[in-house]
Order: structure tokens, then sequence, then C-alpha cells
């Protein structure tokens, strides 16, 4: 009772994405055309731009196929916003994906930056392709809150995701990703 949902009455009402490449962008992209708010996080603001560019252009071909409608186009871009620092772009995400370059000491260090500024419930996700969600969670004070999420390119094309579990992923975590 009088819980609060967020689109298509999921848990989650704002999401961050950190790290604006090739799956930052598909997976910021998707949240937007599903009704979420997502603020998009980059080092470099030449990546943001790009990010938009290339959102821009799927949404247009989306359109160009009936599967958006142009008003459905603009408000899912009008979704997304661009930022530089993770500690403002995170402030308000209750889901949190990183997909920044495939290193670990970059990955430890950005979940170290989540875990200190993150709102207490939000959910800490990592696109990881092969680092350990374990290792990853074991950087945070709240290990529980930590998981994979791995999206397959081209994400906006691409039904598929992976969850997957470090050995201290909660089951209430869990559960809501795989219901989100
Ligand atoms: P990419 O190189 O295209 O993009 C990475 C982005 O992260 C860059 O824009 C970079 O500026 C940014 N970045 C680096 N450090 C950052 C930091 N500290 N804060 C904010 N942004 C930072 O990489 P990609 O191909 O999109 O891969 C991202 C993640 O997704 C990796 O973990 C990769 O293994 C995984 N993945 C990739 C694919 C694929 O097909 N490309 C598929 C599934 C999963």
């Amino acid at each position: 009772v009088g819980r609060s949902v967020g689109p298509e009455g999921s848990d989650v009402k704002r999401a961050a994405v950190v790290g604006a490449g090739t799956m930052g962008n598909g997976i910021a992209h998707v949240f937007a055309q599903h009704g979420f708010e997502v603020q998009l996080i980059d080092l470099h603001a030449n990546q943001l731009e790009k990010a938009l560019l290339i959102i821009s252009k799927n949404l247009d071909r989306q359109a160009n196929k009936g599967i958006l409608s142009e008003e459905e186009k603009s408000i899912a871009f009008n979704r997304i916003h661009p930022v530089l620092q993770i500690k403002e772009g995170i402030r308000e995400a209750d889901l949190i994906i990183e997909a920044a370059t495939e290193n670990e000491a970059i990955k430890l260090q950005i979940f170290r930056e989540l875990d200190e500024y993150a709102l207490p419930n939000a959910i800490l996700a990592s696109n990881t392709s092969s680092i350990s969600i374990t290792r990853i969670a074991s950087v945070t004070k709240h290990p529980s809150r930590v998981i994979g999420m791995h999206f397959m390119n081209p994400v906006p094309l691409m039904k598929l995701v992976e969850v997957i579990n470090g050995y201290t992923t909660s089951a209430s975590v869990t559960e809501k990703i795989i219901d989100l």
C-alpha cells in the first residue's frame, strides 16, 4: 500500500549509467525508451556527445520503423541527462549500472565511489563481461546490493540480459533486477 513505483511497475524509478561507450549508450537508450529518467555519466565530454548522437540516430531508426512515434522518440531522448561527475549523476538513482572500460582497477575505483555516494537502497550493477562480481562487491561496504547485469550488443536490439549474482548478492536485489 502506498508503494511508489517506477515505469512499468518497477521498484526502480531513476537509473544512472556509468560509462557512455558502446554499451553505456545502448543501456541508457533502453531505459529511457521504457520511461526511466537516466543520468548518463562519463569522464569525457566528447564521449557523452558521441553517445547522445548515437542514441538520437538509433531512436530515429526506431521511429522510421514505426517502433516509436515522433513524440515518444523525443520524450525518450529528453529523459537522458549527460553528466561528467559520478557523485552528481548517481545522487538520486535507485539503480546504477556501471558500463565503463573493462579494467578491474577502474571498476573497483568506480564501485568505491558508487558505494560512497549512492542512495542507501540503490542497487549497484556491473555490465562486466569477465570480472568477478564478488570481487567488485568486496570493495563496497554494502556488498549485498552489488549484482551483474550483462547486456548484449547492440543493446536496443538484444532482449537478453544475463543476471549474475556475487556470493554476497542479496535475494531481494536479484529478485528486483529480474522483475525489472
Ligand atoms: P567502451 O570502451 O566503448 O566504453 C567505455 C566508456 O567508459 C568510455 O566512454 C570511457 O570514457 C568510460 N569510462 C572509463 N572510465 C570511467 C570512469 N572512471 N568514469 C566514467 N566513465 C568511464 O566499452 P564498452 O564496449 O561499452 O564496454 C563497457 C563494459 O561493457 C565493459 O565492462 C565490457 O566488458 C562490457 N560489455 C561489452 C560488450 C560489447 O560488445 N562491447 C558486451 C557486453 C558487455
